[in-house]
């Protein structure tokens, strides 16, 4: 295939990757990035057809347009790229600016050196922006879940490597003029290597915004979005998990739920209800160990899943308590509201199919603690072989211990200070 072929099919090949990019992007937040790798993508085709329409190996002053949109797409890729690692975001205004020192830059080396200045500054602008992104990429390794690294280190490096081969072409124009640009072996090595990164790009692209959306599904899938917790189903993968391992360590169901809940609602709405159940959610992660996992199982029910056994799972339980009844939730009318915190422990168990048991007297314990004035925490403590033997029917057997004194009665409510 002659050289104008090829750059007209990889034109097209830019092009329609970049529509779908655009019409992904359209689905998407801006978080993605996908408007600018989109933008970018579909500016580098226009930019190869513009070369194919003002001559592929000639320089006229026209050249200045391709040359600038080539420029601009690897700019708007930095712009994409940015926002996908999460760095902040680069000024349209930014842009413009780059650009037009750009088209300046250009117009006085056309002037001034002809074909041999517009290749420096054409290449020499796309060195620098390739390697930028190569760089951008590498630092976004670090920034982005695991499971994406391997995408942006393979971006990274193709990128990268195109960076060094185009700054050899300035060093190729400055020592021996434009010729080895368009034929002999370094030529040939450099458009070869061109067409591998245009056709790998795409599909790079598209890989990178694939996985993070399949995270971000895994994550609307297994956690609340009010509080961030895992929910059931995040609950359950949690277990699943932690059952997996051979032999499991034992775990503690720590069950909690907010004192006299709807009252903060009734008396401050229904925004202040779910400040505060923000607020506990927060304490009860910050609390928490590394092993353990946190869910909010509905409403204003937590439960924590304490990997290892009774008493670790009574200190944190203990302690979730205490900090809650400190934790000072902020009114919008000024002011603060103070809530306190009931929790049921369950036995210590080992296997997954003892878990509903488990929750089951976790959840009698909590029943007990609300029953004996709240803010408080019961243990419920099984005879030997509760778990063979749990059922519905058998768990009103359980016996419990009591961890603190209950507080007498009126019951705790939320009280609110100016
Ligand atoms: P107790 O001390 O016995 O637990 O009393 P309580 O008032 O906390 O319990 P109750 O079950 O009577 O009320 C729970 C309230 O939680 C009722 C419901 O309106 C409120 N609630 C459930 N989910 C949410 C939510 O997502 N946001 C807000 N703001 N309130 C919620
Ligand atoms: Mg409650
Ligand atoms: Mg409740």
């Amino acid at each position: 295939m002659d050289p104008q072929t090829v750059i007209f099919v990889l034109a097209l090949n830019l092009m329609s990757v970049g529509t779908l990019l655009a019409l992904i992007g359209r689905r998407m937040d801006q978080a993605q990035g996908m408007r600018g790798y989109a933008s970018g993508t579909i500016v580098f085709g226009l930019a190869y057809l513009l070369r194919l329409g003002t001559g592929h190996r000639h320089t006229s002053l026209m050249s200045v347009l391709p040359d600038t949109l080539m420029v601009l797409a690897t700019l708007l890729f930095v712009v994409g790229l940015r926002q996908f690692v999460g760095l902040s975001a680069l000024r349209p205004r930014a842009i413009a600016a780059a650009t037009a020192l750009y088209v300046a830059v250009w117009l006085v080396a056309w002037w001034g050196w002809q074909e041999p200045g517009r290749h420096v500054v054409l290449n020499g602008a796309l060195a620098i922006n390739y390697l930028l992104l190569a760089a951008m990429a590498w630092r976004g390794i670090r920034r982005v879940p695991g499971s994406m690294s391997l995408s942006l280190a393979v971006l990274s490096g193709v990128i990268g490597l195109l960076g060094v081969a185009t700054a050899l072409r300035v060093f190729l124009v400055l020592t021996g003029g434009i010729a080895p640009l368009f034929s002999g072996p370094t030529a040939a090595v450099y458009y070869g290597y061109s067409t591998f990164v245009t056709v790998v790009l795409g599909p790079n692209l598209l890989w990178m915004v694939f996985l993070r959306l399949n995270g971000r599904l895994a994550q609307l899938a297994t956690h609340d979005p009010l509080t961030g917790l895992l929910n059931r189903h995040g609950l359950d993968e949690a277990l699943r998990r932690h059952f997996a391992a051979r032999p499991p360590a034992p775990l503690v169901l720590c069950q909690f739920d907010i004192d006299h809940f709807k009252r903060v609602n009734d008396l401050h709405g229904h925004a202040t209800g779910d400040a505060v159940l923000r607020g506990v959610a927060d304490t009860l992660t910050a609390q928490v160990r590394g092993s353990d996992f946190v869910a909010r199982l509905g409403g204003e029910e937590f439960l924590v899943g304490c990997v290892g056994g009774a008493e670790p799972a009574l200190a944190l339980a203990e302690r979730v308590r205490a900090a809650v009844a400190r934790q000072a939730h902020g009114l919008a009318q000024g002011g603060v509201l103070h809530c306190t915190l009931s929790a049921g422990v369950s036995p210590p168990f080992s296997h997954a199919q003892h878990w509903e048991a488990a929750l089951r007297l976790a959840d009698e314990a909590l029943y007990r603690a609300k029953s004996e004035g709240r803010d408080a925490v019961r243990v419920a403590r099984a005879a030997p072989g509760w778990e063979a033997a749990a059922a519905p029917s058998d768990a009103s057997a359980e016996s419990s211990a009591d961890v603190k004194p209950a507080p007498p009665p009126p019951p705790a409510a939320p009280r609110s200070a100016p």
